[in-house]
């Protein structure tokens, strides 16, 4: 075998043993379940797996990936980069949806394999470079830590990011994490200009205290605003995270049968949209109504 191939192989090994003893166990199957890479429109692709979700835009100077996943993820990511005729070693900028291990855990290794630049929202920088230590929820949870990766450029909100003629804007929808990202891009398809909205995640983990949050105080503030500004995104390309957010099996398959619009679906991104926030709005009436446990020392 290639040293050209050997090396990737061995920082693979390498970074799943240093991982082995944290994340492992949390670990659904469908996160690692392989799905073909696609393209959703113009150099927009999807290269993730069949949950846990990946993008691909491709650009005359270079790749922007967005969710570097698991570190066990990014050799199925390279393969789906590669299976699209593109180079992995073309990655130049590394983003991603929000500083949870199963969207993060793998940005060392893309750093180590790729040098792309890791550009992260300023308040999930502090997770993303102590490996989830410096998690407002899970720090003291190292079983869902992962590899720290240096942040090369901190992100502010609505700030942009601009790569061979693309512009993507990073919006600060935080609550599930301080810092997720929704991130919004335009794609021309066949002559058409279209609106991509790659949801970061409006879900409330169960445990989330959304009252008198020591960690994270302004924690429903923040799920409020979030809620605001993807109320206020325009939206035809609904993508996400997760695959199960936008039904993404569901419209490949259409895509395959030869519906090209199969995820243009701004219906749909209205109804998650609409559906995660009466959830969120239920949970903080519930926690508002319970007395609290215990108040934080002021
Ligand atoms: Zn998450």
């Amino acid at each position: 075998m290639k040293l050209r191939l050997i090396a990737p192989l061995l920082a693979v090994l390498y970074f799943a043993i240093s991982a082995s003893a944290q994340y492992q166990k949390q670990i659904d199957p469908d996160w690692l379940k392989p799905f073909p890479p696609f393209k959703i429109a113009g150099n927009l692709y999807s290269v993730g797996s069949a949950e846990l979700d990946s993008y691909l835009v491709a650009t005359p100077e270079g790749l922007i990936l967005i969710n570097s996943n698991l570190t066990e993820s990014v050799p199925a990511i390279q393969k789906n980069i590669e299976k699209l005729g593109y180079r992995f070693s073309d990655v130049k900028i590394l983003l991603i949806s929000h500083a949870h291990f199963d969207h993060c855990a793998g940005s060392a290794l893309v750093k180590k394999l790729t040098g792309a630049k890791y550009f992260v929202m300023d308040a999930d920088v502090p997770a993303v470079e102590s490996g989830g230590a410096r998690d407002f929820y899970y720090a003291s949870r190292q079983d869902l830590h992962y590899p720290p990766a240096k942040v090369d450029r901190t992100l502010h909100d609505n700030d942009t990011v601009k790569l061979g003629g693309t512009v993507l804007t990073a919006h600060r929808t935080g609550g599930h994490t301080p810092g997720t990202t929704t991130w919004t891009l335009d794609v021309i398809d066949n002559g058409r200009t279209l609106h991509a909205v790659i949801v970061g995640s409006p879900s409330v983990i169960p445990g989330y205290k959304l009252v008198h949050n020591p960690t994270y105080p302004q924690i429903a503030e923040d799920y409020k605003h979030q809620f605001e500004v993807l109320n206020a995104l325009p939206c035809d390309l609904f993508l996400g995270a997760h695959g199960q957010f936008f039904d993404m099996e569901e419209k490949y398959a259409r895509l395959k049968a030869g519906d090209k619009a199969a995820f243009i679906d701004p219906a749909g991104y209205k109804a998650f949209v609409a559906d995660r926030k009466s959830v969120f709005e239920n949970e903080l009436a519930r926690q508002q109504a319970a007395p609290p446990k215990s108040r934080p020392l002021q």
